[in-house]
């Protein structure tokens, strides 16, 4: 499948490297305001292939997007230290305008998949602008801050990662609810592996991995600037899902009819992820207090959504 990144800075080069390294795309095209920019990281890429798996990587116009199956939206300017994710949103609203207007016209039956931040209130943008299918504009949502989970959950039970199966929904952001209750680690609740293995799961240990979560982005913007590798395997993770019609379980973000009584909101859920774009959405058991937290990361989103439009 021919993939189009359009925005061919950290974000962008992180999802087209991962790309070529897993062998998720035949082809790969670099779209950037910076033409240079995007010349150069692709050239750098396609150095890696002969390293990975067959892939044409160039650069060039929007209209070489033409035939494209998806493409990823990370154009944008970088959020600064210690700027929130949504106090991005009005600059990069104005960006994503003009870009999808001039992606459509290349690519008109292309997918989307939004990677700018605030990416829930972009995957709204993108909707709206776009006028698809919900189903087929998709952000990446809370895709990294579930690997984080993942990862700090399986750091502390001494397992892979890939063993713990664990949602983070919502807000990609501060607001974002991590999904304790139906954690699983193989087929155990979370509870009752550290249990068994004698490495109980105390408030202190899950408030330590919350904070870890949660607190991450921020935690690496104040070491390197900005964050890259994580979202860009999750990104090249989604585009695998779509071309292999894999049908895998991913937390990302659509804007989605009803959750906790809001509606038409676009945030992060277990979603089922194929050839059509999202092709179920689940929803998953919560305690009292994740629903009402998942209530209110709805909420914010669509009163910033709301903002927006009004
Ligand atoms: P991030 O860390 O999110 O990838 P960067 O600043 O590294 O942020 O990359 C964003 C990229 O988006 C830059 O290369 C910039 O040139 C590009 N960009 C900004 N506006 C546009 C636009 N209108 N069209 C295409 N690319 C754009």
């Amino acid at each position: 499948m021919k993939v189009g990144i359009v925005g061919a800075g950290m974000v962008g080069s992180a999802a087209g490297y991962a790309l070529a390294l897993r062998g998720g795309a035949s082809e790969i095209v670099f779209v950037d305001l910076n033409e240079k920019l995007a010349v150069a990281q692709a050239e750098d890429i396609a150095h890696a292939v002969p390293f990975a798996h067959p892939c044409k990587v160039t650069a060039g116009g929007y209209d070489a997007l033409d035939g494209a199956g998806i493409v990823i939206l990370s154009a944008g300017v970088a959020q600064k230290p210690g700027e929130s994710r949504l106090s991005l949103l009005s600059r990069n609203a104005e960006v994503f305008g003009k870009v999808i207007e001039s992606v459509l016209k290349a690519a008109p039956d292309t997918m989307l998949l939004v990677a700018s931040n605030p990416v829930d209130i972009m995957t709204e943008v993108a909707l709206r602008i776009s006028g698809l299918d919900p189903a087929r504009v998709i952000g990446s949502g809370t895709i990294l801050d579930t690997a984080r989970f993942r990862s700090l959950l399986g750091g502390h039970l001494g397992i892979a990662a890939q063993s713990v199966h664990a949602y983070v929904l919502g807000e990609h952001g501060d607001s974002e609810v991590l999904a304790w209750r139906d954690a699983r680690a193989g087929s155990e609740t979370v509870d009752s592996f550290a249990q068994q293995i004698g490495r109980p799961l105390t408030d202190d240990v899950k408030a330590r991995i919350d904070e870890g979560v949660r607190r991450a982005a921020y935690k690496i913007i104040e070491g390197k600037g900005a964050t890259w590798y994580g979202i860009g395997a999750g990104l090249a993770r989604i585009v695998q899902a779509v071309r292999d019609d894999q049908r895998a379980v991913l937390s990302v973000s659509i804007v989605t009819p009803e959750v906790q009584g809001v509606t038409d909101v676009a945030l992060s859920l277990p979603r089922v992820v194929g050839a059509g774009g999202v092709l179920h959405t689940l929803t998953p058991a919560l305690e009292d207090s994740e629903a009402a937290a998942l209530r209110a990361s709805a909420e914010t989103l669509k009163d910033t959504a709301s903002q927006l439009t009004g």
